[in-house]
């Protein structure tokens, strides 16, 4: 209860989306059991059939995660010891984790202090020869900037892997992220914008020699049965996971719109903060709502005062964790990304989220931030 006795609002509620659809999923789940197929089944080959189409791809590879589906691909395109990936400071660990766990180098480039995404400018001067591979996040639900960099990567005849984690079904240039790079790794994660109720992730490319190896690298390095002709790893998305998601997936364009216009509410009505920008030609589908105040501590504390859920995306830069110092890169080598990570502060942001509570986050985090 808040000050004035109103009801929390969580950051993210995903019983409201379920209960939504609880029907058709109950009755989905139910027979995905009754029917004995569990790993590698009918409901995972149609999904990936399906989501290839979504986003208007030639193949969809269906994996464990989001983390496997960046892994997979880069193992798939060959990236290993000695070799570079020029990626962003400022995402989730599991972007820099996948490019570490092939053996190969993150090379960070600092961020686009208005998107949150890598400033595109900037990676010119981080290729080097040993430059195997961009990895652009669409952070927060934006796509980045993807022509110069798909440029750039012609120009060098390397791959770009797009992280679309937190983007499903946003686009650039009326084209969904996925089908805009060399691949896409996709997360259904529960709290991303397409979610099961566990882990699970995707693989997108219309690359089929490229898809062909993921699947085989998924299955303990196997195209034929108990033969294997690689070190694979074992990341399947499930049979239950799979039908839950071909429920949803139906569903997600609506429910990124209403995401869309909880953030124009957020947008018209926040004041002394920095809202989210909008960059031209792209859909935002705001896997978070993410403002920037300096007295983000302050209203992070009042906040947490009503009962309002909110979250720090992100604390710590990738350069600065301690998993990555024996990189060498220290503190004000990076300095829009080390900013906003001292600034950020992402508000609830759900579909199912009334207007009514909307405009209770709004009036708590004006009154903190007038108050200074
Ligand atoms: C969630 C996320 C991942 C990892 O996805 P999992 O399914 O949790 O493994 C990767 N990158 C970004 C940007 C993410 O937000």
């Amino acid at each position: 209860m808040s000050p004035e006795g109103d009801a929390p609002i969580p950051l993210v509620d995903l019983t409201r989306q379920h209960e939504e659809l609880r029907r058709e999923i109950e009755r989905e789940v139910c027979a995905t059991l009754a029917g004995g197929r569990y790993i590698l089944g009918p409901r995972e080959q149609r999904f990936e059939r399906e989501f290839a189409e979504y986003v208007g791809v030639e193949h969809a590879v269906g994996v464990a995660s989001g983390t496997d589906a960046l892994y997979l691909v880069l193992k798939a395109m060959g990236i290993g010891p000695g070799d570079e990936v020029v990626t962003t400071p400022f995402t989730f660990i599991a972007t820099a984790e996948a490019i570490a766990n092939c053996g190969a180098a993150p090379v960070f480039v600092d961020i686009d202090p208005a998107t949150f995404n890598m400033d595109v400018s900037l990676v010119p001067g981080a290729l080097t020869p040993r430059t195997r591979a961009l990895l652009p996040v669409h952070l927060f639900g934006q796509p980045a900037d993807m022509r110069p960099l798909m440029e750039l990567a012609e120009e060098r005849d390397i791959p770009v892997l797009e992280d679309c984690a937190q983007a499903t079904g946003a686009t650039y240039d009326g084209r969904r992220v996925g089908s805009l790079g060399t691949a896409g790794a996709f997360s259904f994660f529960p709290t991303k914008n397409l979610s099961c109720a566990g882990d699970g992730g995707m693989v997108t490319t219309s690359d089929a020699g490229l898809a062909a190896e993921v699947r085989m690298l998924r299955a303990h390095g196997s195209r034929t049965r108990y033969v294997h002709e690689a070190l694979g790893v074992n990341s399947r998305l499930d049979e239950l996971q799979a039908a839950l998601l071909a429920v949803k997936l139906p569903h997600l364009d609506r429910w990124n719109a209403e995401r869309a216009r909880i953030a124009g509410l957020y947008g018209s009505r926040l004041a002394g903060v920095t809202v989210p920008a909008r960059a031209p030609g792209r859909t935002h589908v705001y896997n978070q709502y993410t403002i920037r105040t300096p007295g983000r501590d302050a209203v992070a504390g009042e906040l947490s005062r009503h009962g309002i859920g909110h979250a720090v995306y992100y604390e710590t830069p990738l350069h600065l964790q301690p998993c990555f110092s024996g990189l060498g890169i220290g503190e004000g080598t990076l300095p829009a990304c080390e900013k906003a990570s001292r600034e950020v502060l992402s508000l609830p942001m759900f579909h199912g989220m009334t207007d009514d509570e909307a405009g209770r986050v709004c009036a708590v985090v004006n009154e903190a931030s007038a108050r200074g």
